[in-house]
Formats: C-alpha cells, sequence, structure tokens
C-alpha cells in the first residue's frame, strides 16, 4: 500500500478500495517502524492526522471531494502550522506554535489532503546535507551512514523511505533538488513567485520559494496544483492564472530543444554522473528530442555571488529573532543587551551565526558596494546568460549535483566544499527559474539525479519531458532496500 503514486491513491480511495483513515495508519506506523532509523520527522501528528483523515472519507463518501482528498502528505518544518509546533530545525523555535497556517498549508487542508507531521530540516533552511539541524542529521534510505542532501532532507528521505507518499520543501539555492537527487526522488522549485511564501520561515526572501517532492513527475504536477497560485498576502506572489499541470504531461517531446551547456562538463563534476547525464541526454533524443550543445560562461559565479545574497537577506530576516517577541529567550538577562546577546548565542546554531555574520559584513556601509551591490549586478549576468540559452533552446539539461551523496560529517569542517556542491542548483533560484530534479541512475548503490531548467512559468513543460523520461526509464520506481 506504501508503494503507488497520488494518482493511484486517488483511485482507490474514490473506489473506496481503502480508506484514507487504512492509508493514514499505514504511512503513521512505517513512521514509527522506520524513523527512529531514519530521523526524518521533528514532529509526527498522529492524531490530528486520523481526524484529518476521518473528514477526508466523510467528503469522499459524500461524492464532492478533491482528487487528493484524503492522501497524506508531510510538511517541511518551516512551513507555520497552526496549533503544531514549527521549528525551522533551530532551537530558536523549538517552542514555536504558529498562531496560523502558510498559504501553501491551507491548500492543502483545503483539498483535504492528510498532514502526517512536520519533517526535519538544515536550520532556517542553511544547509546541504542536513547536518546543521537542532534535531540532529538526518539518514539517506540508501545508505544510512550518507546525508540525505539538505535542506529539505527529511522530506526527501521520508518519501524515498515511503513514509509519507509526498511531501512539500522550499529551495533557495537547491533544497528540494539536492535532497531529491541524493535521495532518489523527483523535486521541482517552480517558478520565484509562483507558490506563495506567505507563512513560509524567511531565509532569504528573493531567493525563497517552495514546492513539492514525491516520486514522480506525474504526482509533483498533481501537488503543484494544489500549491500553486496568487495569494494578496504575499507581495511577490505573481497573479497569473495556474495552468492544471498534468495538462501536457503526456505531449511528445518530438522537436523539444534540450541545451547541454559545455561548462557544466569540467573538472568538479564526478565522471560518472557525467557519463549519466549524457545517458539521460540520449534517452531524451530516443524520445524525439534535439540535444544542443550550449555555453553558459557566466554560471561558475553563482556561488560567490549567493554567498553575499543569501546571508545579506538573512541578516535581515533573522533580526527578529531576539528574545523578545516570540522564540527562545535566554533566562535571568542583566539587561537588553544581555538579552538579545544570549537568546541568539543560545538559539542559533553555528552555521546560522556564520551566515548573520558574513551578511551583516557585506552589508555594512564600508562594504555594501564592494559586495552586496558586486553580486547584484553578478545576479544579472546570470540571469541574461539564461535568457541567451533559452533563445537557442527549451530546456536545459544537467546534473543536480557533482558529487554523490557523501558520508555524515565528511564535508562539516569544510563548508566552502559544502558550498561547492550546490554549483548547478543555486544559479538557477538567482535567476528565479523553476529547476526540476529527477533520478538518473545509481553509482555504488547510491541515486543520482539530473536536472531541468526551464524559462519563467514553464512548470508544465519540465514536467512533460520528466514524465515522459519517467515513462521509458525505471529509476524513480526504485525504492532502498531497508525500507521495503
Ligand atoms: N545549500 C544552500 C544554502 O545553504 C541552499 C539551501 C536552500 O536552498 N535552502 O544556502
Amino acid at each position: 500500500m506504501h508503494n503507488k503514486t497520488l494518482a493511484e491513491y486517488s483511485k482507490d480511495l474514490q473506489s473506496k478500495k481503502y480508506s484514507s483513515r487504512e492509508l493514514t495508519q499505514c504511512f503513521l506506523d512505517r513512521i514509527a517502524q522506520y524513523d527512529p532509523t531514519l530521523n526524518s520527522f521533528i514532529t509526527v501528528t498522529a492524531e490530528h492526522a486520523l481526524n484529518a483523515a476521518d473528514e477526508a472519507d466523510k467528503k469522499i463518501k459524500a461524492g464532492h471531494a478533491h482528487p487528493l482528498a484524503g492522501i497524506p502528505v508531510a510538511q517541511k518544518d518551516i512551513f507555520c502550522t497552526l496549533d503544531v509546533k514549527t521549528s525551522c530545525g533551530s532551537r530558536m523555535l523549538d517552542n514555536f506554535i504558529a498562531p496560523y497556517d502558510a498559504t501553501v498549508v491551507k491548500h492543502f487542508n483545503h483539498a483535504s489532503m492528510v498532514m502526517l507531521g512536520k519533517t526535519n530540516m538544515d536550520e532556517f533552511a542553511m544547509g546541504s546535507s542536513n547536518e546543521t539541524s537542532f534535531y540532529g542529521p538526518v539518514k539517506n534510505p540508501w545508505h544510512t551512514d550518507c546525508v540525505p542532501g539538505g535542506s529539505s532532507g527529511g522530506s526527501a528521505a521520508a518519501v524515498a523511505a515511503r513514509l509519507t507518499p509526498a511531501a512539500t520543501g522550499t529551495d533557495t539555492g537547491g533544497s528540494i533538488r539536492q535532497p531529491a537527487a541524493f535521495c532518489g526522488i523527483t523535486g521541482i522549485k517552480p517558478t520565484y513567485g509562483r507558490v506563495s511564501r506567505y507563512g513560509m520561515i524567511a531565509y532569504a526572501s528573493s531567493l525563497d520559494q517552495g514546492g513539492p517532492m514525491a516520486k514522480t513527475a506525474e504526482d509533483l504536477a498533481l501537488l503543484l496544483n494544489v500549491m500553486a497560485g496568487f495569494d494578496p498576502h504575499d507581495s511577490t506572489s505573481v497573479d497569473r492564472p495556474v495552468s492544471d499541470y498534468t495538462q501536457i504531461l503526456n505531449q511528445s517531446l518530438k522537436g523539444l530543444r534540450v541545451g547541454l551547456p559545455k561548462e557544466f562538463f569540467g573538472s568538479g563534476l564526478d565522471p560518472k554522473i557525467a557519463e549519466l547525464t549524457h545517458q539521460a541526454a540520449k534517452e531524451l533524443e530516443k524520445l524525439g528530442a534535439e540535444i544542443i550543445e550550449i555555453s553558459m560562461s557566466k554560471l561558475n559565479l553563482s556561488i560567490p555571488a549567493y554567498y553575499i545574497i543569501a546571508p545579506a537577506e538573512c541578516s535581515s530576516n533573522l533580526a527578529r529573532y531576539d528574545g523578545v517577541r516570540y522564540g527562545h529567550r535566554a533566562e535571568h538577562p542583566k539587561d537588553l543587551i544581555d538579552l538579545y546577546v544570549r537568546s541568539r548565542s543560545e538559539g542559533f546554531g553555528d552555521e546560522v551565526k556564520r551566515r548573520i555574520m558574513i551578511g551583516t559584513y557585506v552589508l555594512s556601509a564600508g562594504y555594501y558596494d564592494a559586495y552586496y551591490i558586486k553580486a547584484q549586478k553578478i545576479r544579472r549576468l546570470i540571469s541574461e546568460d539564461y535568457q541567451n540559452a533559452f533563445k537557442q533552446v527549451d530546456v536545459i539539461l544537467g546534473p543536480t549535483i557533482p558529487t554523490p551523496p557523501f558520508k555524515i560529517g565528511e564535508k562539516t569542517s569544510d563548508p566552502i566544499s559544502m558550498y561547492l556542491s550546490d554549483i548547478y542548483t543555486i544559479p538557477v533560484n538567482l535567476a528565479g527559474l523553476p529547476g526540476l530534479s529527477m533520478p538518473a541512475g545509481f553509482i555504488d548503490g547510491k541515486p543520482i539525479g539530473v536536472q531541468l531548467v526551464g524559462n519563467y512559468f514553464e512548470e508544465a513543460r519540465l514536467l512533460n519531458v520528466a514524465h515522459q523520461y519517467q515513462q521509458n526509464t525505471d529509476w524513480h520506481k526504485q525504492s532502498p532496500e531497508m525500507f521495503k
């Protein structure tokens, strides 16, 4: 029962093959059995889930339910949930219960989907390995001594181990696509502004974007139908109608122009990943696509630009955690300054502190022009690089990450090498474009992903390409032996 796609669950639930309560119980049992090994959930909301399942069953019985009604889903612990703790992976918010639901959560509730709980993540979504969480690292279900990727590592591991049929993630520089690749699942970061950020705890507001993570592209299309749309509560949400993302899934790839940037295949990329990426290109070619070599020479500037812009925005966003309004408060402060300093020192972990310091530095009067403004100019160049590429091709194909999943602890003392793992995903956020990662093979039993990037609001096309690929390959059907 735990291995089906959303379309299959939908059919089974509507035809009463089993109830939402039975399905929900099946996943709650799997969480109880396996999550002590994986640590993919911060909070499991069993009682809440069973009540929601009963409500969904009633609606299904009455014959007026949403097609995804009664299907369980897990929320990354960055989305605010009414009455349920939202920690953002931080000690700072270990005691925080939001007074409202994020818009994304509201959309899932309106569809009568069942929230199983809140998934583990890097602290404030800062990380690429899920090792910065206050709640401890998440294990990769394929190799439990390896990281699942980050920052949405809990969501990716939970979907891969079939502890939930689907989950949400957020992606500021790769946090949906990178863990999806490391865990052998499919994930999409939509165009900036397509999914509401209201109630999604801010890391770097001009880059953050929520999106779905699931086994297949078809599942992502169904989930994006629920998640996407204009939200007057989010000033950067785009007021533009949402198409039905399932509509063109079956369109032929004949004549599709797929760009392979030659710069992607330089040193730093594991040669076996290069090979698997070329294999994926061949597969698309067999389906009628035309593979075109392109050049994108500015993308290598994305890591330095990102590590100015993201920390700058984070230092500003995280200023609100002062021990006064909400979140962790130090005990017995001497005075106001002592309250601020100790609340923040105790509440934040090392990586968050590192980013706040860098961000504060690059925004300070003497360095603003040299770092922050310069980084913004580079950001523009990167966007232009993409727009030039899209004059020649419809989608861009490349690796999602340069290496297979690495060992827990392997990179924690070397932040630069950790930052480099996002080299292929970060430029997509800087440009605000949609990007999708899908499973494309294995190296020594560890999953590898490839990334498709499209022009603004071309989510449907990315899902179409991925769906066609998945109709003809079965990498996405594999699941880790330990959690069968
Ligand atoms: N790994 C990147 C960072 O640490 C991206 C994280 C994300 O997308 N949230 O900032």
